[in-house]
């Protein structure tokens, strides 16, 4: 029995070609996604193809775009062995956060990816980022079961978790990092799957779950040498804010300086959930580790261990939308949901 892989494209570079004309990119129609990448008809599975309309350019993405692409897998579940979503990569970490807290029990490969060149230019990575992805969304394990049943994000030849990734280089084929969390495959001659690293459900029948309420009453507060009470203010103080992720210097530290405490007191005690993330690229928050960190801790900010902050993000959106309760919302922000933390 054939595989069945339902392909999306949302949008993004990987799906442009160049206007023999003009010269200038634009979305050719995906439909004809076959004439462009005619390697296609020779996989082994059959793929379905789905084009949003309108296609966005992934810096547009918003939360309702999440709530249309899990609604998307959630109606095609039952019919397809794994999804392939093209996205542009600009947001497409977020994307993949996002998606990986809105699915609860999932027992299917949802991978993501795009490319830095279209797909319809001679020098693309897009061809070998989309037929890998297929290749990899359509693997079985020796049990039969789907080989990666994550939300993931393939890319110039490695399969990341998709929620443990930044895009951190606008140029390199290499454009994702995966700092803290070891790649799930690696793609040579051959895709080495590290299936000690990959979550297999505890019970592969328990029903998809997705969750659609997302509150994006949410800042991004990155502090610096030099910050001032006033910005610090502006952003504490937003109408309606319920989370911070609050982007911190080294393993957690932030100014020990008593306007600055005061205010992340006054925030946590008005009710605000602060989440302490790491402005370093690799490494974890220890707020034990020095006493400015030490001092954040006693405030009643949280840990946001290894997080990105892209995951850190998403994840307080989805936590927000749980519940009413900072000592809920806090509860899930410090348990690991879908591996997206080391803990
Ligand atoms: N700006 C594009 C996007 O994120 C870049 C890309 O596709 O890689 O949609």
């Amino acid at each position: 029995m054939h595989r069945t892989i339902l392909l999306v494209y949302t949008g993004g570079t990987i799906g442009m070609k160049q206007d023999p004309d003009t010269l200038a990119l634009k979305p050719f129609n995906f439909n004809q996604i076959l004439e462009e990448v005619p390697e296609l008809r020779k996989f082994g599975c059959k793929i379905d193809t789905y084009s949003f309309d309108p296609l966005i350019d992934s810096s547009d993405v918003q939360p309702d775009f999440w709530i249309r692409l899990t609604s998307l897998i959630k109606e095609n579940y039952e019919k397809y062995d794994g999804f392939v979503i093209l996205h542009g990569t600009d947001t497409m970490s977020f994307t993949a956060s996002a998606l990986s807290f809105m699915f609860e029990n999932l027992a299917k490969p949802v991978v993501l990816t795009g490319s830095q060149l279209p797909i319809g230019m001679l020098r693309t990575d897009g061809k070998e980022n989309l037929i890998s992805s297929i290749e990899i969304a359509s693997a079985a394990g020796p049990d039969g079961r789907p080989m990666v049943p994550e939300v993931c994000i393939y890319f110039e030849s490695q399969l990341y978790r998709g929620n443990r990734t930044t895009k951190y280089n606008a140029e390199n084929f290499r454009a994702f990092r995966s700092a803290n969390c070891p790649v799930l495959a690696d793609v040579g001659i051959h895709i080495k799957y590290d299936r000690s690293l990959i979550r297999y459900p505890q019970d592969w029948d328990a029903p998809l779950r997705v969750f659609q309420n997302l509150d994006t009453n949410v800042a991004i507060l990155k502090i610096f040498p030099g910050i001032t009470p006033e910005v610090i203010d502006a952003i504490l103080n937003m109408e309606g804010l319920r989370g911070v992720v609050l982007e911190t210097f080294g393993s957690g530290n932030a100014p020990t300086a008593d306007w600055f405490v005061e205010r992340i007191k006054d925030a946590v005690h008005r009710g605000l959930v602060v989440l302490n993330v790491t402005q370093c690229h690799a490494g974890k928050v220890d707020m034990d580790a020095y006493a400015t960190g030490v001092a954040l801790k006693q405030e009643g900010v949280i840990s946001g261990f290894d997080s990105t902050t892209e995951a850190a993000v998403t994840k307080m959106f989805f936590a927000l939308g749980q519940s009413n309760s900072s000592d809920k919302v806090k509860e899930l922000l410090q348990s690991n949901l879908r591996g997206e933390i080391s803990i």
